[in-house]
């Protein structure tokens, strides 16, 4: 347990009894991250020795406990804790300390791998070939040939270079992670004394978190807790979700770029496909009638082409009215392009991390939750009675989740507003370029709302498309 600083503020989570106890006590993070690699080497294995459907404990494992339910919940509340107990992160940094320590190619440094690979590689395949990669075989593989890499790069690079710019969950946990209720940083009172550094001194991501507060950045701090291990100045606060976006900080570009592309692949590809896809409008729609046409020139074979043809609408619709709507608003405000985009870009992060509650909430009552305690019996031969879901879709308690995805369009409207009021700007030219670079926002809200107009108007209709149910089982685990 961290060494008690004399006097911690309120809000400091190390000071409090229970939480204090989860996120300080090294032996109970130890402990945890063990818990955490043996599932995940015993859920690899069981993918190769089970590879068969019946093994339904390897896929619920990465792709219902792990992804998404754990990353998504934790990632909108505590922050990047998913990485505070990732097995890479935690074999990683063993293997850094006896590695070779290089500095990593610059062609390799590039955060836009970790995003591309989440992008194209899983999410462009997944919308095109549904259920590919949650067979259990395929999960084993995938996994083996992540922590392969991953193992290299920390024996070849430092700092955990991995982390920082090839890691596809990591370029989504140190975006989001400006959106929750938690901040790592030092007693300032405390740190202007010190002449150790032994925070830094501990940090494998060669961080100096006492700079954090004053840059109003944690940079790619995975929540480790090495340096509260090492100094007790560290503090890790309850503060207001997403009160760093609604300051000034160094933009990093990639964290803007996640959130919109992460936008358009998660939030508005699933409306389109998984949302209005299944509803009985879906033949009128263009992603729809585009695959039947280009059905009738080419054979597609396995291929959904629907789910391909929704992505690629959702990706391009998404830049138009980001590139629109900025473009608009740097005139407006009289400012260069680069710094519109990029500095009120960072109002697009609640959309998918906020409103993606709704989903993962409905998915969780409806099956999730027994999903993966079904897939737990069975990896373990425990000799228990089948789960049950806890809810059934046609449960009408369940719209109260709905709420989140009302909540996230709020609240990106909200950091819109904070972030067009860092602009010296007359109140005019704000008001305009307020409205313009929200574009994206009022189309999500549009698109949920019409959802709701559809669904509540059209009871009967039977317009689901012809590969609506096919794809929908991978879909709604998302
Ligand atoms: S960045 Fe990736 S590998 Fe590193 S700790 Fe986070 S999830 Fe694990
Ligand atoms: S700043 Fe602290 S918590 Fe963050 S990565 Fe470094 S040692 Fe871990």
């Amino acid at each position: 347990m961290i060494e008690t600083k004399e006097k911690r503020d309120r809000n400091d989570i190390f000071g409090m009894p229970i939480l204090g106890f989860i996120f300080s006590n090294k032996y109970f993070i130890m402990l945890i991250r063990f818990l955490v690699l043996g599932l995940f080497a015993y859920g690899i294995y069981f993918g190769f020795v089970e590879p068969s459907k019946e093994n339904t404990f390897t896929k619920e494992l990465f792709w219902g406990l792990f992804w998404s339910l754990f990353m998504v919940v934790t990632l909108a509340t505590f922050g990047r804790i998913f990485c505070g107990i990732c097995p890479h992160g935690f074999v990683g940094k063993h293997i850094t300390k006896f590695g070779l320590n290089k500095e990593m190619p610059s062609w390799l440094k590039n955060p836009w791998w970790g995003l591309m690979l989440l992008i194209i590689g899983w999410w462009a395949v997944s919308y095109s070939l549904p259920g590919f990669y949650r067979a259990p075989l395929v999960t084993a593989i995938l996994f083996t040939a992540i922590t392969a890499v991953a193992f290299l790069l920390f024996y070849l690079y430092k700092d955990m270079s991995y982390c920082k710019y090839i890691c596809p969950i990591g370029s989504v946990t140190k975006a989001y992670h400006r959106v929750s209720s938690t901040w790592l940083g030092s007693y300032k009172e405390d740190c202007s004394e010190c002449k150790t550094f032994e925070c830094a001194s501990a940090c494998s991501y060669n961080l100096k978190p006492f700079t954090f507060n004053n840059k109003n950045s944690m940079q790619d701090c995975s929540l480790c807790m090495d340096c509260a291990s090492a100094c007790d100045a560290i503090s890790f606060k309850l503060v207001k979700p997403s009160t760093s976006l609604y300051k000034k900080f160094k933009i990093d570009k990639i964290e803007v770029w996640t959130y919109i592309l992460i936008t358009a692949a998660i939030t508005i590809t699933m409306n389109f496909h998984h949302g209005l896809g299944r509803s009985p409008v879906a033949e009128t729609m263009p992603w729809v009638q585009t695959a039947a046409y280009f059905e009738n020139i080419f054979n597609f074979g396995a291929v959904d082409s629907i789910g391909l043809f929704a992505f690629l609408y959702a990706v391009v619709i998404t830049l138009f009215l980001v590139y629109l709507g900025m473009y608009v608003a740097s005139k407006t405000l009289k400012v260069e392009f680069s710094k519109t985009f990029y500095t009120l870009g960072y109002a697009f992060a609640p959309l998918f991390i906020i409103g993606g509650l709704t989903h993962l909430m409905h998915s969780f009552f409806t099956h999730t939750y027994a999903d993966i305690a079904n897939g737990f019996i069975y990896g373990f031969s425990l000799d228990v009675a089948q789960v049950q879901n806890l809810a059934s879709r046609k449960d009408g308690w369940l719209a109260i989740f709905d709420i989140f995805k009302y909540l996230a369009a709020f609240w990106a409207f909200l950091i819109m507003y904070k972030r067009v009021n860092l602009f010296d700007a007359s109140k005019s030219a704000k008001t305009i370029a307020f409205f313009f670079a929200s574009l994206l926002i009022i189309f999500y809200l549009a698109l949920n709302l019409s959802r709701f107009y559809i669904a509540k108007t059209q009871h009967n209709g039977s317009g689901m498309h012809k590969h609506s149910s096919h794809t929908h089982q991978s879909q709604a685990r998302g």
